[in-house]
């Protein structure tokens, strides 16, 4: 069981990046926003603990999203390859993944920070999209990225919506909470020499660095 870690600030791409690779077939995707959004759907407790944090913009406890990660990694094959998206987000995080992936015998083997300008992050956000389905990331202001048919999801036929998180205010909270916790989590996987930077304006050269890298020597 090992993995690589998404790394990037709201709207810096990580789940477009996830599902261009899921796609790849080799890497089971972890989101921790989607986990704690299937939560709130499905009205189990934990959801209902993280629904406030999430609607401020703020973090959920660590806690919380660590059991949610125990309990994907128990339901999944013992030789599973994962990627993580959205999580870590704190050192603690870090560390606790870190032993959990050691409990089961594996590791982190790569973090990709998605580097992208601030003002970018922001157009991305106000025309993101997904599908309620299958998760599936559109951008309506991208007509690259527009689903075929409004509202539909191309792949799944899922409903496709704007998250209720993805508004003006909660995006600035969103934003500086990334810029605070960031630092030391970039730090924390630099001193394991596991950081790789990936400019990530461009939606192909952001994923063929990403397998350039994975190809390449480790
Ligand atoms: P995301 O879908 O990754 O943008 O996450 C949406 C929201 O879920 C965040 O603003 C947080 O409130 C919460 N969240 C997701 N992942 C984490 C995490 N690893 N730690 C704490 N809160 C999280």
């Amino acid at each position: 069981m090992d993995g690589i870690i998404l790394l990037g600030a709201p709207g810096a791409g990580k789940g477009t990046v996830a599902d261009d690779l899921k796609a790849r077939g080799r890497f089971l995707h972890l989101s921790t926003g989607d986990m704690l959004r299937d939560a709130i759907k499905a009205g189990r407790p934990l959801g209902l603990k993280a629904k406030g944090y999430m609607d401020r913009g703020e973090l959920v406890p660590d806690e919380v999203v660590a059991q949610l990660i125990e309990e994907r990694l128990d339901e999944s094959a013992k030789d599973a390859h994962f990627m993580f998206d959205g999580y870590p987000r704190t050192t603690r995080q870090a560390e606790m993944l870190d032993e959990a992936l050691a409990r089961r015998g594996g590791k982190i083997l790569n973090v990709f920070l998605l580097d992208v300008a601030r003002d970018l992050l922001i157009a991305r956000i106000a025309g993101r999209r997904i599908c309620r389905q299958c998760g599936g990331v559109y951008n309506v202001n991208n007509a690259n990225m527009r689903p075929k048919i409004e509202g539909v999801c191309d792949r799944c036929g899922g409903e496709v919506y704007q998250r209720s998180d993805d508004n003006e205010a909660t995006v600035s909270n969103r934003l500086e909470i990334f810029q605070s916790k960031t630092r030391s989590l970039i730090e924390f996987y630099e001193k394991q020499g596991k950081l790789v930077s990936v400019d990530a304006e461009d939606r192909f050269k952001t994923l063929e660095a990403i397998l350039a890298h994975l190809s390449g020597p480790r």
